[in-house]
């Protein structure tokens, strides 16, 4: 954790979820806005068909939500986009860029993901950036030197604590049940933390750093009590509120 920065538990559902899962979401928010969740905001990420529904669910409350993904450009023939005034409109809070799943499926490079973060910035939403080695990376040693280019590319100059939230997701600890050692994410977030006082300056030092990659139950706590492990970007545990909520009791 940081001193005086709230932490944040976002849950990203992916390409999961029909309409019957906004009832999690309606849990979500009964636990939050009944003041059961602890000190962590909690956010949630749904796929784009949920969204307008879950901002109804969630109009009001005390859960953010936020798009999976936006587009770099304002509007216009870019057919299957989004654009992050779109999520905005809606009411969201948030949008992740560069999920490793877009930089591996859909090629995004580092400054189409800055991109993305521009716009999200641009249209008044705050960027979740996300970073993270390959394990052929960690295996050869590269962590460092990938995430410091993800750092140094992907994040808008102009950033800061209101705009930016930095995600460090090893790939090969998403969705698989593995995870980095505590002292490999203390290594990591202490690393990042300084790139961003880099960037940022002293604001840097405010500038959000979550955790991904398997954060589950049973080792939130261990996970979330790391210093700049600001919160988790949660995968498979987010789609279910009482997993989800487990996770954000470790800020309790
Ligand atoms: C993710 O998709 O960002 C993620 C961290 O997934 P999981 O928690 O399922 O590993």
């Amino acid at each position: 954790m940081t001193p005086d920065v709230r932490p944040l538990v976002a849950g990203n559902w992916k390409m999961n979820g029909l309409k019957a899962s906004l009832a999690e979401i309606a849990a979500m928010r009964k636990a939050v806005d009944a003041g059961e969740a602890g000190a962590a905001e909690l956010a949630v990420i749904p796929p784009f068909t949920l969204i307008a529904l879950a901002a109804e669910k969630l109009a009001g409350g005390s859960v953010t939500w936020g798009g999976q993904d936006c587009s770099p450009q304002a509007g216009g023939a870019y057919t299957g986009d989004t654009s992050a005034a779109m999520l905005k409109d809606l009411g969201a809070t948030y949008a992740i860029v560069g999920h490793s799943e877009r930089r591996t499926i859909h090629h995004e490079t580092d400054s189409e993901v800055r991109a993305k973060a521009e716009a999200a910035i641009k249209a008044g939403l705050k960027a979740i950036v996300c970073v993270g080695e390959t394990r052929a990376e960690r295996e050869t040693g590269l962590e460092y030197a990938v995430v410091t280019r993800q750092v140094r590319e992907s994040l808008p100059p102009d950033g800061g604590p209101d705009t930016v939230v930095v995600a460090y997701e090893p790939v090969w600890a998403i969705g698989t049940g593995l995870t980095p050692t505590p002292a490999d994410v203390a290594k990591m977030h202490d690393s990042i933390r300084r790139l961003l006082g880099e960037i940022y300056g002293a604001n840097g030092a405010k500038v959000r750093i979550l955790y991904g990659g398997s954060v589950k139950p049973s080792n939130a706590k261990e996970l979330l009590g790391i210093d700049h492990v600001d919160g988790a970007l949660v995968g498979g545990a987010s789609l279910k509120a009482a997993d989800f909520l487990a996770i954000a009791a470790a800020y309790r």
